[in-house]
């Protein structure tokens, strides 16, 4: 019998929480990072626009915490905002000591601050329109030299271990990690267990995140009995570009922050009748101003044009989007872009108080994966890689005292009776299945009736997916299935229950907003097993 792996923290993902919390654990313990494919396969790599923080002189905390609390819609918790951005500038030094490269304004070597929608200020500071893929950069630079961290590409958490198969309280005490290029399952365990796995965008057909995003850190939590909150709340980015070819690529919000104003097909400017902001209101706004627009004219996309702004400036502030633009013969100097709607990031997740810590004793939860209540209803604009900053320093200081928990004896993954797979189609088909009615029937614009066709079929394709998983050796494909399958379910049953719209849950039925702002929960006895 192969012997566990031990070490002092497991981590699973490498984007901006993972490798920070890594970074910083590493100075007073051992770290493992689990990843499901490469090291920059992960959301923070794609990241655009940048890292919102309160450094110009004309801002202020109070500003940034006001704007976060407006798009939030009343379900921000004011406690977590206020550590957030009070905590910023720090986070934004932190970055440029670990060797991030932040643009500066060349006549004052100050930061160079955007703007972006629902900011009342200029204070997101970025590197050129390729933010992410820098900071990813830079953090898995200083990971690769740092002596304490073993970082496995290619390893897929499949399962949390928790005490509760032993008899004991559902601590957890490390995951088994298939690794997906030999087949074979590792069993690791920690003093902390530390969940950086990222959003859900995979579980719509149209999205903006890459593979990775399958929501496999809420599913692996949720399983073991972990809380899970407010995952109706999905941002769907107004402007990812519709092309053919595009794959998923996002036009940044930026753009509007920069002056960009969308048309629909006639040149109108649709947006000056939905919001005294017109092209620079929330994203949830936007997203369904976009689906009105679409749903209303049938076209297939509506635009965004740039062409009144100075071509130089537009070239040399979005090198990255003109490039991408060019090389699909459009020139957002001359041409408006052509832009849809798509899933973009998930505001709920797994319950996390403010080191990070969940409901489950040795777990952990920073980053997307994460409900910290630092984004409510809503998230504001570039928030998201400010609370991964935030949450994996919290965590990182917490883990310290963490106790080692484990068996005597832990139980080496069970292969069964299962076989190898001669029916992948299986995969493939339920794969798109939901990823397209979860598009439909839990999208922009929701209703009980959408919502209810969406849970009778995610119902029998869950039954479908659990005979498959037990029959057939396990692959990371398969891995994925069924915690997307999982993620559809909770999304689908946290609709359901919330009778009302609020920030980006928006629903035909319940228009109005409720007196009370409630955050949803939701837990493994609250429904049908993982
Ligand atoms: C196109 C785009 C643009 C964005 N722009 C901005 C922006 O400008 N500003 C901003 O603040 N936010 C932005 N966001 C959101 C932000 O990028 C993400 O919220 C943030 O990067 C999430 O970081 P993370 O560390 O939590 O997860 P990620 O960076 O997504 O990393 C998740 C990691 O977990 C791994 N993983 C997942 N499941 C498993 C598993 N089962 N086993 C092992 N590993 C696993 C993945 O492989 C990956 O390494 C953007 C997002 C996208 C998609």
């Amino acid at each position: 019998m192969t012997e566990p792996l031990e070490t002092d923290y497991l981590v699973m993902g490498s984007g901006i929480a993972g490798l920070n919390f890594a970074l910083l654990a590493a100075e007073h313990g051992r770290v493992v990072v689990c990843t499901k494919k490469r090291p920059n396969d992960t959301n923070t790599n794609w990241a655009q626009g940048g890292v919102a923080a309160v450094l110009a002189s004309d801002d202020s905390f109070e500003r940034h915490i006001d704007d976060t609390l407006v798009a939030g819609d009343g379900l921000c918790d004011r406690k977590t905002v206020e550590l957030c951005v009070n905590d910023g500038p720090a986070q934004v030094q932190r970055l440029l000591d670990i060797g991030v490269r932040l643009a500066r304004d060349p006549a004052t070597g100050q930061l160079d601050l955007g703007r972006e929608g629902a900011h009342t200020r200029h204070r997101v500071v970025h590197w050129e329109d390729v933010t992410g893929r820098e900071i990813q950069r830079a953090l898995i630079a200083a990971v690769a030299s740092h002596p304490n961290i073993t970082v496995l590409d290619g390893h897929i958490g499949i399962d949390l271990l928790s005490m509760a198969k032993y008899g004991g309280d559902p601590a957890c005490f490390g995951a088994y990690v298939l690794d997906s290029k030999t087949g074979e399952v590792k069993t690791i365990c920690a003093r902390a267990t530390v969940l950086a796995t990222g959003g859900t965008g995979k579980v719509y057909i149209y999205t903006s995140n890459p593979d990775v995003a399958t929501g496999d850190g809420i599913a692996m939590a949720y399983r073991i009995g972990a809380a899970c909150g407010d995952l109706e709340f999905v941002q769907f980015h107004p402007t990812v570009l519709y092309h053919p070819h595009a794959g998923s690529f996002l036009i940044s919000e930026a753009l509007r922050g920069e002056g960009g104003i969308l048309k629909n097909a006639r040149g109108e400017t649709f947006m000056d009748a939905v919001h005294p902001m017109k092209s620079l209101a929330s994203r949830d706004i936007v997203a369904r101003a976009i689906d009105n627009e679409l749903k209303k004219s049938g076209a297939d996309c509506v635009f965004l044009d740039m062409t009144h702004l100075d071509p130089p400036f537009v070239k040399s502030r979005f090198p990255n989007i003109y490039e991408r633009c060019l090389s699909l013969g459009i020139d957002i100097t001359k041409q408006p872009i052509p832009v849809v709607p798509a899933a973009h990031y998930m505001c709920g997740g797994v319950k996390a108080d403010e080191n990070g810590a969940t409901t489950i004793k040795g777990l952990y939860a920073i980053g997307e994966c994460a409900f910290t209540g630092l984004h409510g209803a809503n998230r504001l604009a570039s928030n998201s890689l400010l609370e991964g900053m935030v949450f994996s320093h919290r965590a990182a200081a917490a883990v310290r005292e963490a106790p080692r928990i484990r068996p005597a004896q832990v139980a080496p993954w069970s292969y069964g009776q299962a076989t190898d797979s001669n029916d992948a189609i299986v995969v493939t088909l339920n794969w798109d299945e939901i990823r397209r009615f979860m598009w439909s029937y839990v999208g922009i614009v929701r209703s009980d009736k959408r919502l209810e066709r969406a849970r009778r079929r995610i119902e029998i394709l869950r039954d479908e997916i659990r005979e498959y998983y037990i029959d057939f050796k396990v692959t990371s494909d398969l891995v994925e299935l069924r915690n997307l399958a999982l993620v559809a379910h909770l999304i689908i049953e946290s609709a359901r229950r919330r009778k009302e719209s609020r920030g980006l849950h928006f629903t035909l039925d319940y228009p109005d907003k409720l007196p009370e702002a409630r955050h949803s929960e939701i837990q493994l006895t609250d429904g049908p097993r993982g």
